[in-house]
């Protein structure tokens, strides 16, 4: 294992912050793995697990037993981790900007696409190697040409220096209230049902484009984009699965969660050939892969309290009363309802809402109408 400690831009006169990366295997022996968590500062399951994950590495590592190479970032935001309001961490959106930490990365497709003209071939294995050398360019050039950068972008160039080259990308989050849940390209699916299937994901998201370039998208959309591109003179595999893996909820971090959750992400890179050794059989999958679009995002009628009545992670149908908000000053109680049936896969983790403020998601199995277009929560 080496250990790496980047420095990140100093944003003022007397501070400095710095990434940690753990390297496991040796570069271009097999597959690579890149792994980050908490780039939403405050969701630390994926912290834990990374932490479990690790003690395994080390121990395959001592037996020789890497046969890829997997990177770890145990902890992808430092900018976040010392945001705090009213002693209450707030690491989804940086404050001096308002942007989402997991949002405005590099798409570097049409830069691809005019990089690549002329010098690709009839052998998949020599594209994919030419491909993922000039996206390495592509984001050294991306840096330069944003330059100065901001503490901010600098982290999350830095973050995609170190996955532009992967195979595997796995961002680690969680939501508020939830079960175990995860995001990924259509593209990439059903080659990724076996990682689904291994972490028992409870419900799998699809879509191509979920808006405003999430960190997991700025890796598997370049693939996209030149196989439409090129697909039907070359031969262009998906080469690079990358996933947003949602922990459950953002106060799941306990070692009962993350031991198993570390030993599936474990037997995931066994399957695929990182990691000697027998994963031992896949489990039976807990869900298909939905569509992003067919979410229902629940909203609260009026301000006032919410009072649930079903739990995250519930298999719920349409027209059934969810819960009510409660308004105490005029006595309104308005139950609240999902358009589609499916699985409640995100609770709001306060009590207290605003007219037109989120409450919950249901996901169904065919798209809804309206839901085009920003299918995440945009900032
Ligand atoms: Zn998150």
């Amino acid at each position: 294992m080496q250990e790496e400690r980047i420095e990140l831009v100093r944003p003022q006169m007397g501070t400095s912050r710095a990434l940690t990366v753990r390297r496991y295997g040796k570069a271009g022996q097999g597959p690579k793995a890149y792994f980050q968590a908490a780039l939403h500062a405050d969701e630390l399951p994926g912290v834990i697990t990374l932490h479990h994950l690790e003690t395994l590495l080390k121990e395959a590592d001592a037996k020789g037993e890497i046969t890829g190479e997997i990177v770890v970032v145990p902890f992808a935001n430092p900018i976040g981790f010392t945001q705090y309001v009213d002693m209450k961490p707030l690491g989804r959106f940086e404050l001096r900007s308002g942007q989402n930490f997991n949002r405005h990365y590099p798409d570097l497709s049409a830069a691809l696409i005019d990089a690549v003209d002329g010098k690709l071939g009839q052998d998949a294995d020599e594209n994919v190697k030419l491909i993922r050398a000039e996206l390495r360019k592509l984001i050294t050039q991306h840096r330069k040409d944003v330059s100065p950068l901001t503490d901010l972008q600098d982290l999350r160039l830095t973050l995609a220096e170190l996955a532009i080259d992967a195979d595997y990308v796995m961002d680690l989050h969680c939501d508020w209230e939830a079960p175990m849940h995860l995001y990924i390209s259509d593209h990439n699916w059903p080659d990724a049902a076996d990682l689904s299937a291994q972490i028992g994901s409870e419900c799998s998201l699809i879509a191509e484009i979920s808006g405003d370039n999430p960190f997991d998208e700025a890796f598997s959309r370049p693939w996209v984009e030149l196989r439409r591109a090129y697909g039907n003179k070359f031969p262009i595999p998906m080469a690079t699965l990358a996933t947003t893996i949602e922990l459950r909820g953002d106060r799941d971090v306990y070692d009962e969660f993350a031991i198993p959750d570390a030993e599936n992400l474990f037997k995931f890179l066994q399957r695929r050939g990182l990691i000697a050794g027998d994963p031992g059989p896949l489990p039976e999958a807990k869900c298909d892969a939905t569509p992003l679009s067919g979410v229902d995002r629940v909203s609260a009628a009026h301000g006032g309290m919410v009072v649930f009545g079903v739990e995250a992670g519930a298999k719920v149908k349409a027209g059934q009363e969810l819960g009510y908000i409660l308004d105490c000053e005029t006595g309104n109680k308005t139950p609240f309802s999902s358009k589609t049936d499916g699985v409640l896969y995100s609770r709001l983790g306060i009590r207290l809402v605003v007219p037109g403020g989120y409450l919950c998601s249901v996901a169904g199995d065919k798209p809804l109408p309206g839901r085009e277009g920003q299918l995440l929560l945009s900032k």
